[in-house]
């Protein structure tokens, strides 16, 4: 029988109850609070996890209780265990969504979706409702590097039907360990290399689809992974969401300032600000040495920052272990301090730009 030495309570830190009573692991994991080796339980207490996963606290410290009587996991009811998501009756419209990030990129493969990853696990870590929106739809990577390959649900609207009467398919959103909420083409198919082709009118109507007919909760921050470019799929995202402002990610490159030049117009063009650069795989450390090497060529952050008009949220090394997490679907296991500094600089941003207070819905 282990010995405790922790008091199990609502407050009591979900990585360190772990540590001390390994068992606890187990009995979350039943309770489908795969977090726990994840960077955001670090900080996170019992009640947080429970209320992030929408799940009822008591049968979780009941079943915990009883772990540690009989040193062995209790039988948990469905019920427990299922997710207190908004019921489909009660979907009237939108839910109250604070803010909305595109992330864009001049290019493709500057880590767009790695950033993103980055960014929501910064703002989990500090207890806000994030919801990740996949929109890069020819190349959708969302759900590969969060290890999610169940499809989506998809229940029927009781509030809207289809033009020949059918009830209007509603997406559930699928919830990654630290309970992300987490829209993507990949997810409406359990064949994970299933090319999607789609044109351009249809492609832009899809990523609507994906903000409007899904059972989004209400979030504090939905992050948009836009795709790459500035092509007519990122430009229905800007005008037709109510975005707070957008995250540029670049690379350094000599490129990246001509490229940024293009994406910066397009965002002031349709009067919304850019709230921030991330200069992706900017330098190298070397393990061993601690040598600083600028395996791109030198930075071009500051230079696109004044492009863009917009301060450098971060600059972020390029690291083989989070490459290597991402591709094995386990991104919310980086703990690093990047999230943090990420999320911290994306807030501030957000602060700095309050939207305009009439709402601009969608068209
Ligand atoms: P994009 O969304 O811009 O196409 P991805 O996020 O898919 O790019 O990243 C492309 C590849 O580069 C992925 O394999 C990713 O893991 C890797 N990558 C991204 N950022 C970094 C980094 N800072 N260090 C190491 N590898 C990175």
């Amino acid at each position: 029988m282990p010995t405790i030495q922790l008091e199990i309570g609502p407050q009591t830190n979900i990585k360190e109850l772990v540590a001390d009573f390994p068992i606890a692991e187990k009995v979350l994991t039943e309770f489908g609070l795969g977090c726990v080796g994840c960077g955001v339980s670090a900080t996170e207490t019992i009640e947080q996890g429970a209320r992030a996963h929408g799940l009822r606290i008591e049968p979780i410290l009941a079943a915990l209780s009883q772990a540690r009587l009989s040193g062995s996991v209790p039988p948990i009811a469905d019920e427990d265990r299922r997710p207190q998501r908004r019921a489909p009756g009660a979907f009237a419209g939108r839910a109250k969504i604070k803010h909305i990030v595109p992330i864009m990129s001049g290019k493709g493969g500057v880590g767009k979706s790695l950033v993103t990853a980055l960014l929501a696990l910064g703002l989990r870590r500090r207890h806000l409702t994030v919801g990740i929106l996949d929109a890069d739809i020819t190349g959708p990577s969302i759900p590969k590097i969060f290890g999610l390959r169940t499809p989506m649900t998809i229940e029927p609207d009781p509030n809207r039907t289809t033009p020949d009467g059918r009830p209007q398919p509603l997406m559930v959103p699928s919830q990654s360990r630290s309970a992300i909420e987490i829209v993507s083409a990949n997810l409406l198919t359990d064949k994970e290399d299933t090319a999607m082709v789609w044109r351009g009118p249809i492609l832009s109507g899809v990523i609507r689809q994906f903000y409007e007919q899904v059972t989004w909760s209400d979030l504090d921050v939905l992050l948009v992974d836009l795709p790459p470019g500035t092509s007519d799929a990122p430009l229905t995202v800007l005008q037709s969401l109510d975005i707070n402002g957008v995250v540029l990610v670049t690379m350094p490159q000599a490129l990246a300032t001509m490229i940024v030049r293009k994406a910066a117009n397009l965002v002031h063009q349709m009067k919304k600000p850019i709230l921030g650069v991330v200069e992706n795989m900017s330098y190298f450390i070397a393990p061993d040495t601690g040598k600083r090497y600028d395996i791109f060529g030198p930075s071009y952050a500051d230079a696109v920052a004044e492009l863009a008009e917009a301060p450098v949220l971060a600059r972020i090394p390029i690291d083989p272990r989070k490459a290597q997490l991402a591709d094995e679907g386990r991104v919310e296991e980086i703990d690093d301090p990047v999230c943090d500094a990420l999320a911290t600089a994306l807030l501030d941003a957000i602060a700095a730009h309050p939207k305009p207070t009439e709402t601009i819905s969608l068209i």
